[in-house]
């Protein structure tokens, strides 16, 4: 089989990294030996000379014709960019090649590319972290994280299978659901942190005493750095969130903002019981989310 990974950066190098790995690993364990080709596309030759170096793909090119040997694609762009890279690949691909993406919001990509291509699966690993492009690829990178495969009626069952049993190799949590109910659930988890986390480090430079300031940037440690992660991250990943799950967003941030309102009410009002006992409940809360 001959995986091709479009778009090596961060998930497309760490997917590549793994497959690679594993394939090496298992070579003497398994008989018989696993057998697929990594095929990697950069828009530039630089990336895929670092690919092929580091062990992420076994053949790479700035040409979208190699895409023409693979059988199953996974489309690693930003999401911007995942619709016209599948509309510009259409003319090389083989009749019976999956497409799959990772893409971070999944009804309007899923709506998109099932049309200019129905064996299309829709992914989303939920692993990632602040850093982008090549060098930022890292083993192991989905290792006990979900993978979100959101297959709709049409999507054929044989290609969900293909694309599993090549994220079983990630090692990675397989999950199913609706793209409209992926978008809405990761509005919550992912999408919402980011708007809240930028807000944070946007609102500090509301301080308006520059000594203040200093030594709150001084003073920052573990909690402040936690809780900025995800907003002081890749600008482009926020902006697309924003765009492509705006509905989701919004409605997340709404709720957001009615409880953000709430708390400050109860501090206003030095109503210490009731935001104890909220305190509470978001500690029992936290425990059962499955990190
Ligand atoms: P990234 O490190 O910037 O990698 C994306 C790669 O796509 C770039 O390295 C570049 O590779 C290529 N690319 C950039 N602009 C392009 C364009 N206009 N047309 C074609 N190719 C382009 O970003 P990433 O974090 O891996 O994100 C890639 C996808 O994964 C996104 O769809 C995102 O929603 C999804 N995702 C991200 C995370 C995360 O935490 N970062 C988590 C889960 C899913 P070349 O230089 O090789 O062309």
């Amino acid at each position: 089989m001959n995986i091709g990974i479009i778009g090596l950066g961060l998930i497309g190098g760490s997917i590549g990294l793994d497959l690679f790995t594993h394939r090496q690993q298992t070579q003497t364990q398994i008989h018989p030996p696993l057998s697929y080709r990594i095929l990697g596309i950069s828009r530039k030759q630089q990336t895929c000379e670092v690919a092929l170096k580091r062990g992420v793909v076994d053949a790479a090119s700035v040409d979208l014709s190699l895409m023409g040997e693979a059988d199953i694609i996974f489309i690693c762009t930003p999401i911007a960019a995942i619709a016209p890279t599948i509309a510009e690949l259409i003319p090389y691909l083989q009749p019976h090649t999956i497409l799959t993406d990772v893409g971070s919001v999944k009804k309007p990509i899923v709506e998109t590319c099932s049309q200019l291509w129905p064996n299309f699966v829709g992914g989303h690993p939920m692993a990632g972290n602040t850093e982008t492009g090549i060098d930022a690829a890292q083993h192991h990178l989905f290792i006990n994280k979900p993978y979100v495969i959101t297959p709709t009626e049409h999507t054929p069952p044989e290609s969900i299978k293909i694309v599993e049993s090549i994220v079983n190799l990630l090692q990675a949590k397989i999950y199913h659901c609706q793209p409209e109910e992926h978008d809405r659930a990761v509005a919550w988890i992912s999408h919402l942190p980011v708007i809240i986390s930028g807000s944070l480090i946007a609102a500090l430079r509301l301080e308006d005493n520059p000594d203040v300031d200093l030594l709150a940037h001084y003073f920052a440690s573990s909690g402040f750095r936690d809780t900025s992660r995800v907003g002081g991250g890749n600008p482009e990943l926020g902006l697309m969130m924003a765009k492509y799950n705006r509905e989701a967003l919004l409605r997340s941030l709404k709720s957001y903002k009615q409880t953000l309102d709430q708390i400050t009410n109860y501090i206003e009002q030095e109503d210490w019981q009731t935001l104890d006992k909220q305190l509470n409940q978001n500690h029992c809360d936290r425990l059962k989310f499955h990190f």
